[in-house]
């Protein structure tokens, strides 16, 4: 009788799996699908305001958004992991930087003035080694102004690689680009290893701004990064701020720039310049 259950918790695990690994296959052929013809791939921006009182905005986020007609909207943060996980991380990656770099192009056509976007770049992303002249080539082909774009990486991208990481990101800033480390405060954040490196700007995870206002321990860490940003001349964004109080504490701390729900979602292009740039 136990093994009879034993046999069928096996087959019943086995099936699951099965499931499981059809999915993923399904979903896997579906991004690749959607890789070669463009369909259902696109981009939101979310607008940065500066922190202060003016309000302005100086710059935006690309975020990806994949649409499939039967699985319907497909989480970044799942396709994402899946791409990574299928070698089809770089096509991916190449398909949206162009996409975002086409979009700059169109803007200024229009006669409008897109203020620079940050793309997110993934770890097999940025540790290719033609990285740079993927980017250069961009700028030239869509004919963009200097410091156009800007890119965001995470702490866990780097680790254990930090001399060779210094090497790409000095190369990024020397095409005029901004570098920002984005969900600062997950992943280790050594404070003397940041330092050694030539970014620029540091994203406050979401996390820490949620907490704002709930437990004074989220006030004394936000007011140690900013002190600590401010020493190392480093932009302190805070991402995911929802509550006009949040947004209150961040300006007390001379946080610099605030992207979040509470001044603007990501959202499609046309509606974003609409809402958001200037003739
Ligand atoms: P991220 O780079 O940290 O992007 C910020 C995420 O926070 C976005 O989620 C954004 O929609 C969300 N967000 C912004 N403001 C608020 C807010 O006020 N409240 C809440 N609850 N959320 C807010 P999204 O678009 O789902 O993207 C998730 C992650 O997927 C990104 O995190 C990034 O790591 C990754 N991702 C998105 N697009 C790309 C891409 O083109 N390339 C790569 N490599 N990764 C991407
Ligand atoms: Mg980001
Ligand atoms: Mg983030
Ligand atoms: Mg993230």
């Amino acid at each position: 009788r136990a093994k009879q259950e034993g046999r069928n918790t096996y087959r019943l695990y086995s099936m699951q799996l099965d499931a499981h690994e059809h999915r993923w296959l399904a979903m896997e052929t579906a991004l690749r699908n959607a890789i070669d013809s463009g369909e259902g791939l696109s981009l939101h921006y979310q607008p940065l305001f500066a922190c202060g009182s003016t309000q302005q905005l100086i710059s935006m986020e690309a975020l990806a958004r994949w649409h499939h007609p039967e699985l319907g909207h497909v989480s970044p943060v799942d396709f994402i992991a899946l791409a990574e996980r299928s070698g089809l991380i770089l096509p991916l990656s190449q398909c949206l930087m162009t996409m975002v770099a086409a979009q700059l192009r169109h803007w200024i056509d229009a006669g409008l003035s897109p203020v620079p976007v940050a793309v997110n770049l993934s770890a097999q992303q940025f540790w290719q080694h033609d990285l740079i002249v993927q980017i250069r080539t961009l700028y030239e082909k869509y004919q963009l102004p200097a410091g156009l774009l800007s890119f965001e990486l995470t702490e866990s991208m780097l680790l254990d690689k930090q001399q060779q990481a210094i090497k790409v990101l000095q190369e990024l800033r020397q095409l005029g680009c901004q570098v920002a480390m984005d969900d600062f405060g997950t992943g280790y954040s050594s404070l003397s290893y940041l330092h050694q490196l030539p970014i620029t700007t540091l994203k406050i995870d979401r996390s820490f701004i949620q907490q704002l206002g709930e437990n004074e321990g989220s006030e004394a860490i936000l007011a140690a990064i900013t002190g600590m940003a401010n020493g190392l001349k480093l932009t302190v964004v805070a991402e995911g701020v929802e509550t006009q109080a949040q947004l209150e504490a961040l300006q007390k701390h001379h946080v610099d720039l605030i992207q979040g729900y509470l001044t603007g979602r990501p959202t499609p292009a046309d509606d974003f310049a609409a809402l958001y740039l200037i003739k």
